[in-house]
């Protein structure tokens, strides 16, 4: 029984490797291969950009990206409507032509190339503000109110956690609101201290 639950949980075994530069991408679906060429370009991009704000990504990264929906769930034990999860210097992400069929790929990578470089400890809301920043999502968000501008910090981190979509929507343009106002008054260097 175990051993059962063991193997549905073990991430796709025959994964592809590959190496650009200091980055690694390793991925379960062969067809994925054809978005080696997007995921370098879009890496390269933001970690210049990073660099340039004083935000150098770690010395080395690995992305690694799920065969399907469940093997994304059990690597990362996030919901499907997530697009991707980073710890550290791993980002683990869907497949990538499913993210790149949906017009995400770019976007998605240069989001949790953030979350590689941010400082530890910063708070949640403020990782995710910044990095849908710096990615371009924040630009999309419609201007309207989002209903939690009178939240305590604090607060809008446990809605970053919610998983009712039309709360966890509004935290998310909460948190970036917040953290593009801290970025145009203060600068990266100054929203980051
Ligand atoms: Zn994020």
């Amino acid at each position: 029984m175990a051993l059962l639950c063991l193997s549905l949980l073990t991430p796709a075994a025959h994964a592809f490797e590959t190496q650009h530069g200091t980055l690694t991408v390793t991925y379960a679906d062969l067809r994925d291969r054809q978005q080696l060429g997007a995921v370098f370009k879009a890496w390269d991009a933001a970690a210049r950009d990073l660099k340039a704000l004083g935000l150098p990504p770690p010395a080395r990264v690995r992305i690694e990206a799920a065969l399907n929906a469940a093997d994304f769930m059990a690597r990362t034990g996030e919901p499907v409507n997530i697009a991707a999860s980073t710890q550290g210097n791993v980002i683990r992400t869907q497949r990538l032509s499913a993210l790149a069929g949906r017009g995400l790929l770019p976007i998605t990578i240069r989001h949790e190339a953030l979350h590689t470089a941010q400082p530890a400890g910063i708070p949640r809301w403020l990782a995710e503000g910044l990095a849908r920043t710096f990615s371009g999502e924040g630009r999309a968000d419609p201007r309207t109110p989002t209903g939690l501008e009178g939240l305590p910090d604090s607060r809008l981190n446990a809605e970053l956690l919610n998983r009712d979509l039309t709360r966890l929507n509004a935290a998310y343009r909460e948190a970036t609101r917040r953290a593009a106002k801290l970025v145009r008054q203060q600068g990266w260097a100054g929203a980051l201290r």
